[in-house]
């Protein structure tokens, strides 16, 4: 039976084959998006489900000190509804959220903040992309209205020059990196701006090796130099963009000599690349986490936007602006309403008139408030007191992994939803155990905005439940008490027919009959509608119908070396493993990767005496970790690498939770370290 790939946001059709209850193989479909491919997660990955780590029923801490004990689905749920009622009744809808799962299916997110909002009056509702691409939402937004891949990855094949910023492809989206180094093989060109030698730098025909933290600051000087070169899309920018005089007074610093400067990389460099972006019509932007989870992330993938605009490479085959999502579901996690400002189809909560559609279809009044953004939210306890966590690991993945531990111990009331044990399992006070991808039916949306099935080809084991059952469950008893409405759809079909229903431009015209085949890509409003592929071809999703300019400009990290912390730490991920390592970490994978290695360069390595293999201390000013070195010229001098995978050498104990004001994104991507030998 086929369903998708529960890992990155490429949404592969894979096609398990089983044998006594166990995966004995993984074949690929052979449709899109992935034609028969897969890397190495799909095809070995799958087995987590079977670990002897699952979540088997469900248990309830009877106050703060006491241990969990096991009980039944009826006294946890009950106990779940009552605390959250009490903290309702005596603080009010702000002391409360609820973060749904990118890796839960589009109708468990739907329901989950439907419980939210409806039921407990919260916007306090968020998920892991505050993480990753709040940054890109943010700029997007702003400047096109959408906040998604413009473009569909079979574009890629049209493609003539690619503009990789900040993406580790090879490794993070494998099959997207295979297509467009398949492409380049073709004779497509291929810019890379990364610190790190990575597999898609290798593949490149040029390659920007920029210090961390400084791609603003050589995206305004390509910009910069377009303009003086005239290499613009005049008629593009006076027919489809608004403020352009504005932002281009604002690019008056930002001049090569300087740009060499900030960034290291040759001015010579900068303009050809600058030139050859500019000159190319069907050239497409691709990025990651390299260039979002940075203090002024909104701000660089603003600089990113613009320069699109000022070429005229949005609304056009074979380009645009494509933002890689990383959870398999973080895409639909978003369209289904999972941030704290917007409701499904990213209608405004504070917009009356979108609150209306929406209080009709739930009959009940909604808060007009935005609520907390998931940083924020564990910044608020305790005045927050209660959170519904749902498939996370915020011990694992949030940076400063000691201030949150310290700050879920204050935590007056949490419950754990999952399907493994994890690092934050311990600080919960419900746990109920949710069914894997292998176990459910439902819906995933992918990287380009193509929604497909998820097939249940297991039973749950134990007293796991799917998270759309819980959900409902925990939600028919606060409907209740509260005297709300409630449905109690019999399946997640019913729940997507809801959603059709409450946005219909999006995604009315997608049944699960259509999805039999291949998937469908929003937005599509009719059953005969094919699914948009292109955004943004004709208007823009403005009030003006026009894309918005907007001047950004360059501040340094909020960390930067010392002689104490004379090195820079970037932390990412790496093609065996996931996130937080609670899926791979116990899948087979396990075995290809056992152990966090931490990239050191030679120079680095040879003044400190540090051997390849060597077991050393990264130490930054919030804590110190232990880690196998891998001296390699991957890295840059004076940058190290680690893979934030291993919940017993957590790379986010160092990391610093300093935030971008704008998505409230930590910095990932830059904090001081020095390394220590044993
Ligand atoms: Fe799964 Fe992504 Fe690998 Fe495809 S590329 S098999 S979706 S992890």
């Amino acid at each position: 039976m086929r369903t998708t790939c529960p890992y990155c946001g490429v949404g592969c059709q894979v096609e398990p084959r089983l044998k006594e209850g166990r995966i004995v193989e993984v074949r690929g479909a052979e449709i899109p998006p992935n034609h028969g491919a897969l890397c190495v997660k799909g095809r070995f990955g799958l087995d987590f489900p079977f670990s002897g780590k699952r979540l088997l029923y469900p248990m309830v801490r009877e106050r703060k000190g006491a241990p969990l004990r096991r009980a039944t689905w009826e006294e946890a749920l009950d106990f779940a509804a009552r605390r959250l009622l009490e903290v309702l009744g005596r603080r009010g809808p702000e002391a409360l959220a609820v973060f749904p799962s990118a890796k839960t299916t589009n109708e468990e997110v739907y329901l989950a903040q439907k419980l939210a909002r409806a039921l407990l009056g919260t916007n306090h509702v968020d998920h892991c992309s505050r993480l990753c691409h709040s940054s890109s939402t943010a700029a997007l937004s702003r400047s096109l209205g959408g906040a998604s891949m413009t473009n569909p990855l079979e574009d890629i094949w049209k493609t003539d020059l690619f503009l990789v910023v900040g993406s580790n492809t090879t490794e993070t989206h494998p099959v997207i990196g295979a297509m467009i180094k398949k492409r380049v093989r073709q004779g497509a060109q291929m810019i890379v701006v990364d610190p790190r030698y990575t597999g898609m730098a290798e593949a490149s025909t040029l390659w920007l090796r920029v210090r961390p933290g400084t791609d603003l600051f050589l995206l305004n000087a390509m910009a910069r130099f377009i303009l003086e070169e005239g290499l613009w899309d005049r008629a593009y920018v006076e027919a489809r963009t608004e403020g352009f005089a504005e932002w281009r007074a604002s690019l008056e610093a930002y001049t090569l000599e300087e740009a060499e400067r900030i960034t290291g990389v040759e001015k010579e460099k900068i303009a050809l690349a600058a030139r050859l972006y500019a000159t190319t019509e069907r050239a497409g932007t691709y990025w990651a986490m390299g260039l979002t989870q940075h203090t002024k992330g909104t701000a660089t993938v603003q600089a990113l936007v613009n320069l699109a605009l000022l070429t005229g490479k949005v609304g056009k085959e074979g380009a645009g602006l494509n933002p890689l999502r990383g959870q398999n579901n973080v895409q639909g996690a978003g369209d289904m309403g999972a941030l704290p400002d917007v409701l499904p189809g990213y209608w405004k909560v504070a917009d009356q008139e979108a609150r209306r559609r929406f209080e009709a279809l739930w009959a009940t009044p909604l808060n007009p408030d935005p609520g907390l953004r998931m940083t924020e939210v564990y910044e608020a306890i305790p005045e927050v007191e209660a959170i519904y966590l749902i498939g996370e690991d915020p011990v694992t993945s949030e940076p400063h992994q000691d201030h949150l531990k310290a700050k879920l111990e204050r935590l007056p009331f949490l419950i754990v939803q999952d399907i493994l044990e994890n690092e934050t399992t311990p600080f919960a006070d419900v746990v109920l155990p949710a069914a894997s991808f292998l176990e459910e039916d439902g819906t995933f949306t992918n990287t380009d905005r193509r929604v497909q099935r998820v097939r249940k080809i297991l039973d749950p084991p134990g007293e796991a439940r799917p998270d759309w059952w819980i959900t409902r469950e925990l939600g028919k008893r606060l409907a209740q008490a509260l005297g709300r409405p409630w449905s109690l759809h019999p399946g997640p079909e019913a729940i997507w027919e809801e959603i059709r229903q409450a946005v219909p431009e999006m995604v009315g015209g997608i049944t699960y009959r259509r999805l039999e085949g291949e998937g469908v890509r929003w937005p599509c409003p009719q059953e005969d509608h094919p699914g948009e592929a292109v955004l943004f071809r004709q208007r823009f999703n403005t009030p003006s119908g026009k894309a918005r300019f907007i001047p950004v400009h360059f501040t340094p990290p909020a960390e930067t070396p010392s002689e104490e912390y004379p090195l820079v730490l970037s932390t990412g991920r790496v093609l065996y493993h996931w996130h937080g390592g609670t899926l791979s970490r116990n899948s087979r994978l396990q075995e290809a990767y056992p152990e966090l290695k931490v990239e050191v360069n030679p120079k680095d390595a040879g003044r400190l005496g540090i051997h390849d293999g060597e077991i050393i201390q990264v130490v930054s000013r919030r804590g110190r970790i232990r880690a196998r070195a891998w001296v390699t010229d991957r890295t840059p001098e004076g940058v190290v690498y680690a893979p934030f995978h291993f919940a017993e050498a957590p790379a986010n104990r160092l990391t610093l939770d300093a935030l971008d004001p704008t998505s409230r994104i930590p910095e990932y991507k830059v904090a001081a370290v020095r390394l220590e030998k044993l």
